[in-house]
């Protein structure tokens, strides 16, 4: 009797110890196989705004809902090249800088001149396109110069270089200025004879003249031709600033820089 108990408690004991013995192994192998699967550094996802439209370089294609265009390539295209994962965020151009500014934003990609001032808030990778902006007035217009413009109104879009534009020679040429938010609503305020002009970018009020038929004409030359830069706020990811300039870099190596602004008629 006394003995089958110390038995019956030997294997109970034993089942229960072999029982702890292969938790105790799960944990372990759980935890080495976690170890083996993950990366040594958790992989950052880079949050990266833009402008919504601004044709040919982000703009909304209706059939996919998705936004494309030169910038967007070129983005996705260094992120293949360098290894980074990355979404994209096509929210506005002076919306864009403020994610920049308040750190929601890694970095921004919205045809964005690189200029001195912006140098004192932003960090801005190596030039990738050469634009300026220009003058564009309603396609039935006369106005041909700023001196035509005088005492009239023009529209700006916030925070680019077309209202700094505006703003230098407002009181020169006496002008009034109604600002937009984007360049559609821009330009359909000078189409529609709300004000006598706006200034843009060449390559995209272009676009948006000959590939969408907006009643504009461009006058005159543009104004002063600079690089457009991928921006992080000053400080800031440095990495995200390297990765982008190494992989243009190998962009332009391969032809395949070359081929992206094919596909847009550069
Ligand atoms: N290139 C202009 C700027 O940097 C316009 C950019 C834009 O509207 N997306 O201000």
């Amino acid at each position: 009797m006394k003995r089958s108990l110390i038995n019956e408690l030997e294997v109970i004991f034993v089942k229960k110890a072999s029982r702890y013995l292969a938790l105790a192994l799960t944990g372990l192998m759980i935890t080495a196989l976690a170890a083996c699967g993950a990366p040594k550094e958790e992989a950052k996802t880079y949050v990266i705004y833009s402008d919504n439209a601004f044709a040919p370089f982000e703009y909304l294609d209706e059939a996919t809902g998705k936004h494309v265009g030169l910038d967007m390539d070129i983005m996705a295209a260094i992120a293949e090249d360098q290894g980074f994962a990355y979404e994209m965020n096509n929210v506005g151009f002076d919306p864009a800088m403020g994610a920049v500014d308040s750190g929601q934003a890694d970095g921004m990609i919205a045809g964005m001149t690189i200029t001195e001032e912006r140098k004192l808030k932003y960090d801005f990778s190596d030039g990738y396109f050469v634009d300026g902006q220009i003058m564009a007035v309603a396609a039935d217009s006369t106005i041909a110069t700023l001196e035509d413009l005088r005492g009239q109104n023009v529209a700006a879009k916030i925070g680019t270089m077309s209202t700094q534009y505006v703003e230098s020679i407002a009181d020169e040429y006496e002008l009034t200025i109604s600002y937009y938010e984007d360049s559609p609503t821009m330009y359909a305020a000078v189409a529609q004879g709300n004000s006598a002009a706006c200034f843009e970018d060449r390559a995209v009020v272009g676009w948006a003249i000959e590939s969408n038929g907006i009643a504009l004409k461009t006058v005159g030359d543009v104004i002063e031709p600079r690089e457009y830069g991928f921006a992080v706020k000053k400080g800031t990811s440095p990495e995200l600033i390297e990765m982008f300039n190494a992989g243009l870099q190998n962009l332009k190596d391969s032809g395949k820089y070359d081929e992206i602004l094919a596909q847009y008629g550069y």
